[in-house]
């Protein structure tokens, strides 16, 4: 059974005061609740420490991570400290650092690979532009960033990753891929692990959907036979929008 997983990316938001108190009513609800997945907050990395620091429902990631241990990378924070000051996890080649920040596949790989060798869990995003949509080179496109970033991993630590295909023209935009759009790019993802990889590893990958995701339209997109979660934007900055997307899994 692959493990369904909800996870919130909080972007560049909340004061600290603002993080602080969403993460805990977040934790709060979830002692007191059912909920059948996992769970992650993806948070700036200026705020890991504080929210690391008690024990949690809540898995505390980061959003970015560089692959160098240390060195002169001036604003730079490495997997490897992350991984030392006890995160988790860590998202890996978001749209908005491919676009906005110029990360190549390259670049992308170098990070799959550091954060693997400090045993932080993987989020791999990856997803395609509205032009690649409209033009029918959408599923080309992500194959080709996952064969370019992670499809020259060991099966073994291959099994350890999570992917997250968010198309870019749905991030932000309040346009959603509808359910059978998204399904069929799972599952286009899907077949090229099983290429890549087994037929096993390929089942027992979490893919999770992100792209304007919210409590109005997860029930159908979060149950989708190939959707095993949601990466979560707008919508995991309230925590009763967040909660009502993670009680899709109830
Ligand atoms: P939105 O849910 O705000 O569209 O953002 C999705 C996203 O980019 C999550 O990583």
């Amino acid at each position: 059974m692959r493990k369904k997983i909800v996870a919130g990316n909080w972007k560049m938001n909340l004061s600290l005061e603002e993080a602080q108190s969403l993460h805990s009513e977040i934790n709060d609800a979830l002692e007191t609740s059912e909920f059948n997945c996992e769970v992650y907050h993806f948070v700036p990395s200026i705020y890991l420490s504080t929210l690391l620091e008690s024990d949690q429902k809540v898995n505390v990631g980061s959003q970015n991570g560089y692959p160098a241990k240390n060195g002169a990378f001036t604003g730079e924070v490495s997997m490897s400290q992350l991984s030392g000051i006890g995160t988790k996890a860590v998202l890996i080649g978001h749209s908005e650092r491919r676009q906005l920040f110029n990360e190549s596949d390259i670049l992308l790989k170098e990070k799959v690979d550091a954060a693997l060798e400090e045993d932080l869990k993987v989020f791999f995003c990856c997803g395609e532009t509205l032009e690649e949509r409209e033009s029918g080179q959408y599923k080309q496109t992500v194959i080709k960033q996952l064969k370019n970033s992670l499809f020259h991993l060991p099966s073994k630590e291959f099994a350890k990753i999570v992917i997250a295909y968010e198309p870019i023209w749905a991030i932000g935009t309040g346009k959603t891929a509808s359910p059978e759009q998204a399904n069929e790019m799972h599952k286009s993802i899907r077949e090229a692990i099983e290429h890549a990889y087994t037929q096993e590893i390929a089942q027992n990958t979490s893919i999770l959907y992100g792209g304007s995701c919210k409590p109005s339209n997860a029930t159908e997109l979060l149950n989708q036979s190939d959707i095993d979660g949601g990466l979560i934007g707008g919508a995991s900055l309230k925590s009763e929008d967040f909660l009502k997307i993670i009680a899709t899994y109830n």
